[in-house]
């Protein structure tokens, strides 16, 4: 007879959704659910969304025409605090990456330590081909519905995917505008005039940075002499390759939506930074060669780092990959196949919900500075972080070594005891 745990749970491969990204976070959830022998009933509240959202929202385009946008929010778990997570744009969101998103910010905020639980939310639209005020008008209007759900105490957003500073200033603007006052604590990523924290548009790539620096020491590699590849040039992957260089590594490629650029003796990153802003694009860059996004991935360096797109390192590409290190800059860049794969060849991967979560861990200071009305210097808030940083990091390879485990499996080793721990402590409402 079987247990009732093997009767009760799901395996991820098993789901309706696999093959799905909500599917894949759920194979990676399994994998360290089983490992911990977690309770049935809390493995089934863990492995559902508490809350989905998802709007429609009309604007008025410059033509005159009007449009309709469809808008997701998903609140995955608030067990530990507040849902926490960006927003983004973009023509390919769904709910079930929005929410595979979400769940994954509640997993991240377990590993930082952070008194939050997990959000995400997204508006299927190009912004690329909208204008300013097109884009003003749509981030409103998405707002407006979703007005009632959000709030300091209940959910915060911030940026992700093609959305910035300027969208968060109309998002604490909108909201504070509902409710008839000021509120500058309901979203994080704000400019720093009204209420942002110094330090905050770097802190991602800021804390890549650290990861890479940590993995590097652990598997030997000295990172000021390291080859370092970057998938992505938005946020996370400029800063990450500018902090890089600045320790001393080789940023040898660069790819992005467009194009990509190799240069064997180092890409002067301030120069092609300087282009991707008249540009929008790393493509064109004349201090390299021209590089295609396949040919990214089989380079010779020390460390890759994904910094773009979900679902990018699959096992179509995972057998050319020669790096020692991966770091996981974006969210869900590697397919839980293709991670058993390099993990089996020794490749050392720092997880998303570790790699990222700097970004996340500076919005919780940028909440507290809000709701304290008191502002820390960039040197505090960079010490803060680093010591977070680095905590997290260091809970995590505990964890692996403890279980002879995976640098993935032990983040949510680590995440799901946290969440788990708190769920029961808080028992069951009715
Ligand atoms: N969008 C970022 C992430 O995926 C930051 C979220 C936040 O600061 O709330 O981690």
């Amino acid at each position: 007879m079987a247990t009732r745990t093997e009767v009760a749970i799901p395996r991820g491969d098993e789901l309706p959704g696999h093959g799905s990204t909500f599917g894949a976070m759920l194979e990676e959830f399994n994998v360290a659910a089983r490992l911990l022998k977690l309770d049935p009933g809390v493995w089934k509240i863990l492995t559902n969304p508490k809350r989905q959202i998802v709007v429609s929202c009309p604007v008025q385009m410059d033509n005159g025409e009007i449009e309709v946008f469809t808008g997701f929010r998903v609140q995955y778990n608030i067990t530990l605090g507040p849902a926490k997570g960006g927003i983004r744009y973009h023509p390919d969101v769904n709910l079930d990456e929005i929410t595979a998103l979400a769940a994954w910010m509640t997993w991240k905020c377990a590993v930082a330590h952070i008194p939050f639980g997990g959000g995400k939310g997204g508006i299927i639209c190009d912004p690329g081909k909208m204008s300013k005020r097109e884009l003003e008008a749509l981030t409103r209007r998405y707002i407006a519905e979703i007005v009632d759900a959000i709030g300091p105490e209940k959910d915060v957003p911030a940026p992700d995917v093609n959305t910035n500073e300027q969208i968060m200033a109309w998002v604490m603007d909108t909201y504070s505008m509902h409710v008839g006052h000021t509120t500058t604590s309901v979203v994080t990523g704000k400019p720093v005039e009204l209420g942002g924290s110094m330090g905050r548009r770097e802190a991602t790539g800021r804390g890549v940075m650290i990861a890479t620096r940590e993995a590097a020491r652990h598997v030997g590699i000295d990172v000021t002499s390291a080859r370092v590849a970057v998938q992505g040039f938005g946020n996370v992957g400029s800063v990450s390759a500018e902090l890089l260089a600045r320790q001393g590594a080789r940023i040898v490629a660069v790819t992005d939506w467009k194009g990509g650029v190799y240069n064997d003796s180092g890409i002067d990153i301030a120069k092609l930074l300087a282009h991707v802003q008249q540009h929008r694009t790393v493509d064109g860059f004349s201090g390299g060669d021209p590089l295609s996004h396949d040919r990214l991935f089989s380079l010779d360096v020390d460390v890759l780092i994904p910094a773009a797109l979900e679902n990018q390192i699959t096992m179509a590409n995972a057998s050319v990959i020669k790096a020692r290190i991966i770091i996981e800059g974006a969210n869900g860049p590697t397919t839980p196949d293709a991670h058993r794969h390099l993990h089996d060849r020794g490749v050392f991967i720092v997880p998303d919900i570790l790699a990222n979560s700097s970004g996340v861990t500076t919005s919780y200071f940028e909440w507290v500075q809000d709701r304290y009305g008191y502002f820390w210097s960039e040197k505090e808030v960079n010490e803060r972080l680093e010591l977070k940083m680095c905590e997290a990091f260091d809970d995590v390879l505990q964890t692996a070594l403890k279980y002879t485990v995976d640098m993935r499996t032990a983040a949510y080793v680590v995440a799901i005891n946290r969440v788990a721990t708190v769920t029961k402590m808080r028992g069951m409402y009715a």
